[in-house]
């Protein structure tokens, strides 16, 4: 079952009018039967407003073309950990052409506030609208990077260096600045907080993973590497991110 949000006309013409081209946005709101949803209209709004200001630096832009309320007491609580939940939550809309969000009114077995799947962003309760402009950049094909992990010994030291940014350097770096700093501000940064925004021309050295599958144990395992990490708009950037 759906309905349509009130503001959405009034969202549609207003970003249409700014952008002339722009990345399709579907946003779909659980409800339970009991009247408890998820998000406000407001909320799906200052997600989409949050991904604008932050993908401005790149010149890629969305439009909310639809923003539908769907009643579903299984689909308003997403557990994490299971596939079969997930696939249910973010099949409900499939290749819409474009991004698509899942709010939901919990996410269980995880600390995750948001994530992404190939079929879908599902953001959760406590979400941040940079949260949200986080997860669009794993659509866009980027991986998550750190300065240091509990899940390593592996971490980021010193001062940055022509060779760990070296589409990005400038020699007016302060004095003061680490590399860890500067991963600190990158919109790919992996920890939550709303001060990370940027997304640097060309990659930059930080501490990375790829997830690899363990054919003994049958589980993914995190391999991770301090190298050149593809959180940048030069180096395979999708500037044209969809969810199947
Ligand atoms: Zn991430």
């Amino acid at each position: 079952m759906t309905a349509r949000c009130s503001v959405t006309a009034a969202l549609i013409l207003c970003l249409t009018a700014l952008n002339t081209e722009a990345a399709d946005v579907r946003a779909y709101v659980i409800a339970r039967t009991n009247g408890e949803v998820a998000a406000a209209p407001y909320r799906v709004a200052t997600c989409i407003s949050d991904m604008n200001i932050v993908y401005s630096q790149v010149g890629l832009a969305f439009n909310l073309v639809e923003c539908a309320v769907v009643t579903s007491n299984e689909l308003y609580v997403v557990d994490y950990t299971n596939a079969a939940s997930r696939i249910a939550l973010c099949n409900y809309a499939a290749n819409t052409g474009g991004i698509e969000l899942y709010f939901v009114g919990e996410i269980t077995s995880s600390q995750a506030r948001a994530f992404h799947t190939k079929r879908g962003i599902v953001v959760g309760p406590d979400a941040t609208p940079r949260d949200v402009s986080h997860e669009v950049g794993h659509a866009c094909g980027w991986k998550d990077v750190y300065e240091s992990h509990s899940g390593t010994d592996l971490s980021v030291e010193g001062r940055p260096r022509q060779e760990w940014m070296p589409d990005d350097w400038s020699p007016f770096y302060p004095r003061t600045m680490t590399q860890a700093g500067i991963i600190q501000k990158l919109l790919m940064y992996g920890r939550s907080g709303d001060g990370h925004i940027d997304i640097p021309a060309g990659d930059v050295r930080g501490l990375w993973y790829i997830n690899v599958f363990n054919h003994a144990t049958h589980n993914w395992t995190r391999d991770w590497r301090i190298s050149l990490a593809p959180v940048s708009a030069w180096h395979g950037m999708n500037r044209d991110p969809q969810n199947e």
